[in-house]
C-alpha cells in the first residue's frame, strides 16, 4: 500500500466509525462527497472528522499517541462545530473517538506561532499510571493530556441535541472546561518549576525531576519570566524571610556557593580540587609570582 492509500484507508475508517457511532444513536449523518466533512442535516451542525493511526514515539514520553492535524480553513473562527477525532490501533481498529469543540482548536492554534497555518495535537493512548514508565512521570501525572481529553472521550451525546441553543450551551461548556484544565496544568507546572528553581536546582535537575527535556524547562522558564525577574534570583539565594541562604564551602579549594546544586557539580567535575587544583587557583598563584 502506498502512503496515500494508507492515509485514505485511515481516514475512511474514521468516517465509517463515526457514522456507525452516530447511526446507532439515531443521529442522521451526511458525508460531503470527496471530503471528510460531515453535516448533521437535521440541525445543520457541521462536523470535521479526523483520524489518526496510533504513532509510536520514542523519548521521554514513549506512550503511543494519536495525532490530529488541522489546516487552513479548519483553523478559522467558527469553521465548524465539533471535530470528531478517531483513534485507530495498528490494525486499523477504531479504538476511541474524541469530540472536540472547534473553538478550542481555533484558540489553541492562535496561540502558536504559525506560519504554515496548521496545528495538531496529540492524545496518548493511556495515562501514566498504566504506562510502564510511570515512575519517570510523577510530576505530570496529575496534569496529563490523556486525562484532559477524557472529558471529550466518546461524547457522541453532544451531537444528539436537537435544540440549537442547548447544543451551543454544551459546546461552550466543554470548551471552557478544556481551557480550565489547561490553566490548572500551567499553574501547577509553573509552581513546581519555580519551587525547584528557588531551591537552587539546575535546569537539568528540574527536567529530570519532571521527566521532560531541558528544552521544555527552558521554554517554561521564559514563560514564567524567571530569568528577567530579580525576584526569583533573589529567592534562589535568599530564604523566604530575606536572610541569605547558607553558604556551602569546599574544604579542598575554598569554593563558595549558596546553591547546593553548584556544589554538587563542583564535586563531580572531572578534575577534582583535591588531586589537582582548578584553574582559578593556578591562575591566582601564577599572578603572585
Ligand atoms: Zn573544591
Amino acid at each position: 500500500m502506498s502512503y496515500t492509500e494508507k492515509t485514505q484507508r485511515t481516514e475512511r475508517t474514521g468516517v465509517a466509525w463515526a457514522k456507525y457511532q452516530c447511526e446507532k444513536r439515531g443521529i442522521v449523518f451526511e458525508v460531503i462527497p470527496y471530503t471528510y466533512d460531515v453535516i448533521l442535516p437535521k440541525n445543520k451542525y457541521s462536523i470535521e472528522i479526523k483520524t489518526s493511526k496510533v504513532q509510536h514515539d520514542v523519548g521521554y514520553d514513549s506512550r503511543g499517541k494519536y495525532c490530529f492535524r488541522f489546516k487552513d480553513k479548519q483553523l478559522e473562527k467558527n469553521a465548524f462545530d465539533y471535530a470528531i477525532c478517531v483513534g485507530l490501533d495498528d490494525d486499523y481498529n477504531a479504538v476511541v473517538s474524541y469530540i472536540v469543540p472547534q473553538q478550542y482548536i481555533y484558540e489553541q492554534a492562535k496561540t502558536t506561532n504559525n506560519k504554515n497555518k496548521d496545528w495538531s495535537f496529540k492524545i496518548p493512548v493511556c495515562n501514566y499510571t498504566t504506562h510502564s514508565l510511570k515512575a519517570k512521570w510523577t510530576a505530570f501525572r496529575t496534569v496529563d493530556v490523556y486525562q484532559k481529553f477524557e472529558m471529550c472521550k466518546n461524547k457522541y451525546d453532544l451531537l444528539d441535541i436537537d435544540n440549537k441553543s442547548s447544543f451551543t450551551y454544551y459546546k461552550n461548556k466543554l470548551y471552557k472546561q478544556l481551557n480550565e484544565y489547561d490553566n490548572l496544568q500551567d499553574e501547577l507546572l509553573s509552581k513546581r518549576i519555580v519551587d525547584m528553581y528557588n531551591d537552587g536546582k539546575t535546569l537539568k535537575q528540574i527536567s529530570k525531576a519532571l521527566g521532560c527535556s531541558v528544552k521544555t524547562v527552558r521554554r517554561w522558564r521564559k514563560k514564567i519570566n524567571i530569568r528577567k525577574s530579580g525576584y526569583y534570583n533573589k529567592r534562589r539565594h535568599h530564604n523566604e524571610d530575606g536572610t541569605p541562604k547558607k553558604i556551602h564551602k569546599c574544604k579542598d579549594c575554598g569554593y563558595e556557593t549558596r546553591l547546593p546544586s553548584r556544589m554538587k557539580d563542583h564535586k563531580n567535575r572531572k578534575t577534582s580540587c583535591k588531586t589537582r587544583p582548578n584553574t582559578w587557583n593556578v591562575k591566582k598563584e601564577g599572578e603572585k609570582q
